[in-house]
């Protein structure tokens, strides 16, 4: 499994081969329907009694959604997948699929912070509680994991990418009988595959590096087919949180350029590193592989980074100076995209308030994009020389 040559297997199979299509498209098909027609009564009765997989309401199934799940379990290397309409549906779907009043859910501190405001703010209404622990504290995590539901974790996690030890933290929890949700949205399956490492459920948003044209929001849950079975029955149809056929239309054309869309997002990532690295403006950097060492279950960092500015540097003039990077939320398309944290840790009402450890408001997180190294590298150092206050 871990071997170099069955991985590009594995993921060649997923990504580029789309078997025989209709016609012999090359492209494969986008299916608008939202109902399928059955030939006889008999056919149908099949269906409704489980006898046959065929189609009957895009609600619950459709073909192009189907063919990018295949896809999707393939490159993570699990049974089974399943794609809803944002990441966020995705981590709601299996947290709700597998909660009951009175359960409680270990969540990382650093957690997405929508994923923690449904925590906060939906969960206790349906009798769940949420326990915050710093998955580098493993004896906190030993205390908390017996009795839980599910353990939820992220590596490298929100804004500050700290990595955790995937393989320990899974057996840890698999000892205590907890149930293992991991959200692999920051490495993508080309650099890090946590269901291999003993983890339960993979979510992804696939609004990021998997769609990669920042065109789609759209989630996804892997696992084994009986955990996404009870999510696809369980929970997904009564949420109504499925993906359209467009969409995962559009996901499917962004999965044949990830691999070498993570390789420029990466090259750009230490090219610009290594730019900020020496001066005097920049007083952390924080990636793994240069704030901490790349752990052995990542391959790779991706585009994205935090940066600490000094004192010196005046936040807004920084932002307002950037001439390529946008200032935007979200990440992993096509264009360089900058989001400073004293306005990330500053939701609009009614949300509340989500400060990561380890966040302070003189950082800035950076996602590199496609437009070349050279080009990024010249815009933050401009800006960063704009910003500068002199004396
Ligand atoms: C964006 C993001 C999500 C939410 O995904 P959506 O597609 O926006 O719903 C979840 N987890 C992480 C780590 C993210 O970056």
């Amino acid at each position: 499994m871990n071997d170099a040559f069955s991985k590009i297997n594995r993921v060649a199979q997923a990504i580029f081969d789309d078997g025989r299509q209709v016609h012999g498209s090359i492209a494969p098909p986008i299916v608008m329907s939202s109902t399928f027609a059955f030939a006889s009564h008999a056919e149908l009765a099949a269906r409704y009694a489980g006898d046959s997989t065929d189609p009957l309401y895009s609600r619950t199934e459709n073909p192009t959604v189907a063919f990018l799940e295949d896809k999707l379990a393939a490159l993570e290397a699990g049974e089974a997948a399943i794609a809803l309409g944002s990441g966020m549906a995705a981590i709601t779907s299996a947290v709700l699929a597998l909660v009951r009043s009175g359960d409680r859910l270990v969540a990382i501190r650093n957690s997405y912070s929508d994923a923690h405001r449904f925590f906060d703010m939906m969960l206790p209404r349906l009798g769940v509680q949420t326990q915050y622990v710093d998955a580098s504290d493993a004896v906190a995590l030993k205390d908390a994991l017996p009795g839980a539901r599910l353990f939820y974790f992220e590596s490298p996690s929100s804004f500050v990418f700290d990595c955790h030890d995937i393989p320990a933290l899974a057996r840890m929890a698999r000892a205590a009988g907890v149930i293992t949700l991991f959200d692999n949205s920051f490495a993508s399956p080309m650099r890090q595959n946590p269901l291999a490492l003993g983890v339960d459920l993979v979510v992804h948003s696939m609004s990021k590096y998997l769609a990669g044209h920042s065109d789609v929001v759209a989630g996804c849950i892997v696992g084994s087919r009986t955990l996404i079975d009870t999510i696809r029955t369980g929970a997904s149809p009564f949420l109504g949180s499925k993906l359209s056929a467009h969409e995962a239309w559009l996901v499917l054309r962004g999965l044949r350029t990830l691999p070498i869309r993570m390789e420029a997002h990466e090259r750009a990532a230490v090219v610009v590193a290594e730019a900020l690295k020496g001066l005097p403006q920049v007083t952390r950097i924080l990636r793994p592989g240069v704030s901490a060492p790349l752990p052995d279950s990542l391959a790779g960092a991706g585009g994205l980074m935090t940066i600490e500015l000094a004192e010196t540097v005046d936040i807004p003039a920084f932002c307002d100076a950037l001439k390529v990077f946008r200032l935007a939320v979200s990440w992993g398309g096509f264009e360089s995209l900058a989001l400073p944290a004293d306005i990330a840790l500053r939701p609009p009402e009614p949300y509340s308030r989500h400060e990561p450890k380890g966040v302070n408001r003189r950082m800035v997180r950076l996602f590199l994009g496609l437009e070349g190294a050279e080009v990024l590298r010249a815009d933050l150092l401009q800006a960063i020389a704009a910003a500068t206050r002199s004396g």
